[in-house]
């Protein structure tokens, strides 16, 4: 199911008039976040991008704010995404939009900086790509809340339903959500290439999809909703915004140092306790253990 936007909310739609009038009314931004990545060969490739857009579009529609554009490159390959894509997709080319862990949050301190400037100050960042980024985001966002005196809030979709609902990958829960936001974009029957060779075998399929439904998509999606805005509604402050003098890029040069200096804790960077090597032959083994440049 497509949004149903009614008055205009996307940054990119709005006039200047229009941004300033919903800016006093709420000083919210959302951004989504998500990547194209194999959801098997039954689902287009940009299942979480839509699932995040949905859920902030829906949730300022409700609570008020502003979207911003959508970043639809995210982290992938390094650490505990190695092994992964050497069993679910193989040395196959997974057809990603993925980026390292330093570009990607040091490219999200800039795009804080951009919604300071432009007045936010409560910044709630959804990602349909779930794992381990969202840690890692969230420990950028505490450095900079620091320095700046905003409110950065980070959650991924399976993190909003903890408790209801256990997220996965391309399997009953992803391929659901799929399913009620974009039945356009899901065809079951395109498993048939998974046994054509040179055509990437199941492409990252969960084993459970064949249970998927757009029923159990709409009820998901749905509580990830109310928890998105309950959260929101309690960070919201009421009355006119402090000023915030304009964030240099000295200054987000500053933070970026001082987030890269724990950049060995970093989720991203390295394998989960559990997981097997990536095998020595493999095309993902030199991501297996990530460091950063300084
Ligand atoms: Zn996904």
């Amino acid at each position: 199911m497509k949004p149903n936007i009614g008055p205009k909310i996307l940054w990119s739609e709005l006039l200047p008039h229009e941004f300033r009038a919903r800016l006093a009314a709420c000083p919210t931004v959302y951004l989504p976040l998500g990547i194209c990545e194999p959801h098997g060969q039954v689902s287009a490739f940009g299942l979480d991008t839509f699932k995040a857009e949905w859920l902030c579009i829906e949730a300022a529609r409700r609570t008020g704010g502003i979207v911003a554009p959508s970043m639809g490159y995210h982290i992938h390959e390094t650490g505990y995404h190695a092994r992964w894509l050497e069993e679910e997709v193989g040395e196959n080319d997974p057809l990603l939009t993925g980026i390292p862990p330093g570009v990607m949050i040091h490219f999200f301190l800039y795009q804080l900086r951009s919604f300071v400037n432009a007045g936010f100050r409560t910044i709630v960042v959804v990602s349909g790509h779930s794992g381990g980024n969202q840690a890692d985001l969230r420990q950028a966002a505490a450095v900079f809340m620091e320095y700046v005196p905003v409110t950065v809030w980070v959650r991924s979709d399976p993190e909003l339903v903890d408790g209801l609902y256990t997220g996965d990958h391309a399997g009953k829960y992803e391929l659901s959500q799929q399913m009620y936001l974009r039945p356009d974009l899901v065809d079951m029957e395109a498993r048939v290439w998974e046994n054509v060779p040179g055509c990437g075998g199941k492409m990252a399929l969960g084993d459970d999809a064949d249970e998927a439904t757009p029923k159990l998509g709409e009820s998901i999606m749905n509580a990830c909703l109310d928890r998105l805005c309950a959260a929101v509604c309690s960070l919201n402050k009421a009355g006119d915004p402090e000023p915030i003098p304009p964030l240099t890029y000295g200054t987000i040069e500053e933070i970026w140092r001082r987030v890269l200096s724990g950049s060995d804790t970093w989720v991203t960077a390295l394998p989960w306790p559990d997981q097997k090597p990536v095998s020595s032959h493999s095309r993902w083994k030199t991501y297996e253990y990530y460091r950063a440049e300084s």
